[in-house]
Formats: C-alpha cells, structure tokens, sequence
C-alpha cells in the first residue's frame, strides 16, 4: 500500500526542517509521496524534487494561502501548481513582502503589552523565505516573555487576539481563481480549525475542488464530518500532518497519512 502526507513545510516558511530533513524524514516513515506546501512561497519545491528523485519519493508541488472573513481565517492549499510561472512567482512576493511589516505591526503592539522583541530576532529565527507568526512566536519564547506557544496564540497571536495583524488583504475567491489559474487543484485546509462550514459552501461556488479532511488537529468525529461534507458537495479529500519539523514540539511527518488512491484523484482533477 502506497502513502502520502499533502501537508508539510520546510524551512522556507516556517518548518525548522531543511528540504534534506524533510525528504530524509519522509524516507524514514516510508511515505511514497509528499507536497510541500509552505505559506505564501513554492521555493521549497524545487530542492525537495531534486532530493526525492534521488531517493524514489514524489514530491507534490503545494502552497499554503491565507485568507480572511471578518470573524474567521481561512488556509487555502494550491496542490499541483505549476509553480515556475512568473505572475505566480511575483504575486507570492509580494505577499511576503507583505508579511514583513505584519511582523513590524505586530511587534509594535506587543511593545505596547510591555513585550519587546527586536524585529532582527525574528527574521534571523526565519532565516529565508515566508517571515510569520511562528517564527515570532519562537522569538516570545526565546526572550522569555512566555510560557509556551499556547499562550502566545491564546493571549497575543491568534487571530482576532491582542496583537494580531491581518495579511494584506487577499480574498478567497481571488486566492482560488489563482491556484486554478496556476493549474492547480484548490482545497480549504483543517476546516475544523476554522470551525466555519457555512465559508466551505461559498468557496465552493468560487471552483474550490476540496477539502483537507485528514489532519493533525482533526479527531475522528471531526475526519467523519468532513468525510460526509465532502460527499454531500462533490469535492475531494486530501490529508496531511502539517508537519512544521520541530518548529511546533512534535515531529509530525507520517502521522496522518492516506491511501494514494486520492492523490490520484487530485491529478485527474488538475488534469481537467
Ligand atoms: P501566519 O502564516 O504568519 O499567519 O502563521 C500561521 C501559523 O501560525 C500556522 O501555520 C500555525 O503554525 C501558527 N498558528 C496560528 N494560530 C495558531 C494557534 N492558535 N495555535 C498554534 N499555532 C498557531
Ligand atoms: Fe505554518
Ligand atoms: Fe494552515
Ligand atoms: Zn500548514
């Protein structure tokens, strides 16, 4: 039986793991495919290509996007990309440019809760590629300044909580008309995080083609729910563990997996 895991990210958004410890981790758990779907750049791509022909592993071109509504944020994951395509490459830049004064704007607001971080920590924890609320997160953390992740999202980051910044504005029909533009399959990544069923309905009539129901953050009442919602309205099923290396504690990669039966029904859905 072949597996794949369609939710990882590498260290050029905000996974600790390099594209080598990412393909040598997908190796170890014996996974026959995996994407790469970093938030807001594909430059994790290329590399782990190059790293999975050699060890006889596909790798799934992938992005992960973020959208909001006024009262939810919304991931939307672009499976099979076709991501050399130049507008893409400069519309993602631009959205990473974007996040660069998200991280300054937040910043100032923490100051204001008496938490002073200094913008260079966070960039150097990022290093390369998508800057975002993780690698701010870490650089709470190192200061001292909390206790754990959790209350750095439940008090300070999370969306709608004291410090948080949106993205630059970006909504979801446009986010789904550029992954279909890019050639690729459209899917709404761990709605039961999101908790807004009403919002996969309407992205539905703007093309999207799935919705992630195999996640690492989805128990089995909830794997059941976006089973039969997925049935109810015609879209595909994807999964994946969202592995962010050790970026969040865990190494997740592996951990939730699916048959590659529906990897195959992504292609034929990229292919009409
Ligand atoms: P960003 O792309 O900068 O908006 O950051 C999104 C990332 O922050 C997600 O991929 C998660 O890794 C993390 N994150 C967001 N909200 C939470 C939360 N409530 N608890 C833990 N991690 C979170
Ligand atoms: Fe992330
Ligand atoms: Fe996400
Ligand atoms: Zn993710």
């Amino acid at each position: 039986m072949k597996y794949a895991d369609l939710h990882i990210h590498t260290y050029y958004s905000d996974s600790t793991f390099s594209p080598e410890e990412v393909m040598s981790a997908a190796e170890e758990k014996a996974l026959s495919a995996i994407a790469i779907c970093d938030h807001d750049t594909t430059d994790g791509i290329g590399p782990c290509v190059k790293i999975g022909d050699t060890k006889g592993i596909e790798v799934i071109s992938g992005v992960e996007l973020t959208v909001e509504k006024p009262d939810a944020e919304i991931h939307i994951l672009g499976f099979l990309i076709d991501w050399k395509l130049e507008w893409l490459q400069k519309k993602l830049k631009s959205i990473q440019e974007g996040r660069i004064d998200r991280i300054h704007k937040m910043l100032e607001k923490l100051e204001t809760k008496g938490i002073k971080i200094k913008a260079a920590d966070v960039f150097d924890i990022a290093g390369r590629g998508s800057v975002g609320r993780l690698h701010l997160a870490r650089a709470m953390l190192k200061s001292g300044a909390v206790k754990s992740f959790r209350e750095v999202f439940e008090k300070y980051l999370g969306f709608g909580r004291s410090c948080y910044v949106p993205n630059i504005k970006f909504e979801p029909k446009e986010a789904i008309e550029m992954v279909i533009e890019a050639g690729g399959v459209p899917v709404v990544a761990h709605p039961g995080i999101m908790k807004k069923d009403e919002y996969i309905k309407e992205l539905a009539g703007y093309g999207l083609k799935g919705i992630e129901v195999y996640h690492t953050d989805h128990n089995a009442a909830t794997i059941r729910h976006y089973e039969e919602l997925a049935k109810s309205l015609g879209l595909l099923m994807t999964g994946g563990s969202d592995c962010h290396g050790a970026g969040k504690g865990k190494v997740l990669i592996g951990t939730v997996r699916i048959p590659y039966d529906l990897v195959e029904r992504l292609k034929e859905a990229a292919r009409r």
